[in-house]
């Protein structure tokens, strides 16, 4: 619908990586749950498939979701060391993660893979969050808007319109993962205004206003307020910093740390801490 206002709840999910055995993941759940209690963002971890039952039963009490990080896009077969949705439906995640730049450059996942794994997660009843970004050659080039266009268009391809309305894409940088090297606001806030625009295009107004756009890549507490502010980024995929619960609750309660560097800044205005 034309120029209607939709308020997109931000998704802040945790990327584990291959980080954590099982007693490492349930330590973290017991401090995390401790300190963080609930909010206005939808918040997940995707995490190790060993993690996730464990998880799945500390956390059921809770308003934090699960996710896996990788999924094959047949139903079974022989494919020694794969997972198919059928498992990660059984063991109970909302998400998962697919297209992430580790796997495209270490496991040759493709465009096509790609868009294969979007649709059968779907078809699943499970959210894909798929990622896109450009290598820092691409962004020095100028390229950027271009590769990202065709990660967009490769993973979307044969998508119905109802289902992009909820898929999310997490907007990547490579030369951001891992690198303390954050894209600024204004170079995250124009990727993700041009991948919704890429997908009104395709798609139309509905799924681009339901479509969320996340930014990932060296998200941590003092960066978060500046990215997750902007008009087009309705959440961050954290890798390093979901690692620590204190972290993680911090890029968050995003708002809380800008308004108190703010009121530190101006003062004497009492923190209420
Ligand atoms: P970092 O936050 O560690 O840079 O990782 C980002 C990422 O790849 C999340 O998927």
């Amino acid at each position: 619908m034309m120029g209607e206002v939709i308020m997109r709840q931000k998704l802040i999910a945790g990327n584990w990586k291959m980080y954590k055995t099982t007693a490492e993941a349930l330590a973290f759940a017991s401090e995390f749950t401790n300190i963080y209690r609930g909010g206005e963002h939808e918040i997940a971890l995707c995490v190790p498939f060993t993690q996730i039952s464990a998880l799945k039963e500390v956390l059921a009490d809770s308003d934090v979701k699960l996710g896996a990080q990788n999924m094959h896009f047949e139903e079974e077969g022989a494919y020694t060391g794969e997972i198919s949705p059928s498992m990660l439906v059984e063991i109970g995640v909302d998400y998962v993660v697919v297209g992430h730049s580790e796997r495209r450059q270490y496991f040759a996942e493709t465009d096509e893979i790609v868009g294969k794994k979007v649709k059968k997660a779907f078809e699943h009843g499970i959210t894909p969050i798929m990622c896109v970004g450009e290598v820092l050659s691409k962004r020095d080039a100028g390229a950027h808007l271009e590769v990202v266009k065709k990660q967009v268009d490769g993973g979307l391809s044969g998508l119905g319109a109802d289902f992009v309305q909820r898929l999310v894409i997490a907007y990547e940088p490579v030369w951001a993962i891992g690198t303390g090297r954050t894209a600024t606001g204004d170079q995250a806030e124009e990727m993700c205004a041009f991948i919704r625009e890429t997908v009104r295009e395709l798609y139309g107004d509905e799924a681009a206003s339901g479509l969320r756009v996340q930014y990932g890549g060296s998200v941590n507490p003092t960066n978060a307020s500046e990215l997750m502010t902007k008009a087009n980024i309705d959440g961050a995929l954290v890798g390093g910093a979901s690692l620590v619960p204190e972290s993680f609750k911090a890029i968050i309660q995003y708002r809380t740390n800008a308004s108190i560097e703010r009121q530190d800044e101006m003062g004497d205005i009492p923190t209420g801490k």
